[in-house]
């Protein structure tokens, strides 16, 4: 089976705009995503696009701020203070990455936690890996949603990460922790990393190499979730050699159509609940 991320997150992306017109109708109040951009790396560009669009066709109030690659830390900082205290902004995101002279950590802490629609604040990585509520990842969390529509009940499944960012791996971790998943994660200092992978129920690659995962890789009837997005030759793929390896799994995403959908839906869920956590 191939999963189809796009259909899902177009299915999601209905849900939410359904749910902000009826608290529309309710409050006459919608969501606030505000963006924040710094300079020109043109990949950004087109995240940040495509995340103002996708929030207008949901109802979602987004405004994009635009600073030049130069700006100082200092800047952005008191933008992001204004911002915090700014009643009709439910959620903050800044765009990454960032040039040099601007911490990434001082950004990410600068940011309040119930505004934190990345879920990138230590308040949120902590609350996730207590087991509490939290603002989850949006990737991580649209391969839990994909990985459900498949398996509603994932607990003894033996799950293993390639990848152990804090956009990805770590995050996806703890998610699958809390289905009571037996999680195993690897990255580049892993041994035997296809025997590790050979043992998985469930596989998600969140790595960066075009086609790491080979067919003699996964186990029969095993759930392959592909993070990956890479340049191959004048195609985008993924982590998995998809041709190989479908045929030998019960369900896996491609790439592109796959995980990429779901994260941005992801994002508009998360500034829903953040607005709603608001709404009281
Ligand atoms: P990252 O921060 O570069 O992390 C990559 C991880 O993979 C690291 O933990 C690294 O290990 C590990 N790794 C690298 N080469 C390896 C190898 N040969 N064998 C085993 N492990 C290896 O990347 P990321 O931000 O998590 O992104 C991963 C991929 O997902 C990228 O292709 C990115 O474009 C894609 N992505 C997709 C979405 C989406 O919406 N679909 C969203 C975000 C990212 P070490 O820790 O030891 O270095």
């Amino acid at each position: 089976m191939i999963i189809d991320g796009k259909k899902e997150s177009a299915v999601l992306r209905e849900e939410i705009k359904k749910e902000i017109i009826s608290i529309k109708n309710k409050t006459n109040k919608i969501p606030g995503l505000t963006v924040i951009l710094i300079g020109d790396f043109a990949p950004s560009q087109i995240y940040v696009r495509n995340k103002e669009k996708n929030s207008k066709e949901v109802g979602i109030n987004s405004n994009v701020i635009k600073y030049s690659k130069d700006v100082t830390e200092e800047e952005v900082l008191k933008k992001i203070e204004e911002l915090n205290n700014d009643k009709d902004v439910s959620g903050i995101l800044v765009q990454l990455p960032l040039p040099d002279q601007i911490s990434k950590e001082k950004i990410i802490h600068s940011i309040d936690p119930s505004k934190d629609v990345d879920g990138f604040h230590p308040v949120n990585v902590g609350n996730l890996a207590s087991g509490y509520h939290a603002i989850v990842p949006c990737t991580p969390l649209g391969c839990l949603l994909l990985l459900k529509k498949i398996e509603k009940n994932l607990s003894g499944k033996h799950a293993v990460i390639i990848g152990r960012s804090n956009l990805n791996g770590k995050p996806m971790a703890q998610l699958l922790l809390k289905e009571n998943c037996t999680v195993v994660i690897t990255h580049s200092k892993t041994k035997n990393l296809k025997e590790e992978c050979s043992k998985a129920d469930i596989l998600i690659a969140a790595v960066g190499v075009a086609n790491l995962v080979k067919k003699d890789w996964v186990k029969d009837g095993s759930i392959i979730i592909d993070v990956g997005i890479n340049k191959h030759g004048d195609k985008i793929v993924g982590d998995v050699s998809f041709e190989e390896v479908k045929n030998k799994v019960k369900a896996i995403t491609p790439v592109p159509g796959g995980v990429g959908p779901m994260t941005i839906a992801c994002l508009l869920k998360n500034t829903l609940e953040c607005f709603k956590a608001r709404l009281t």
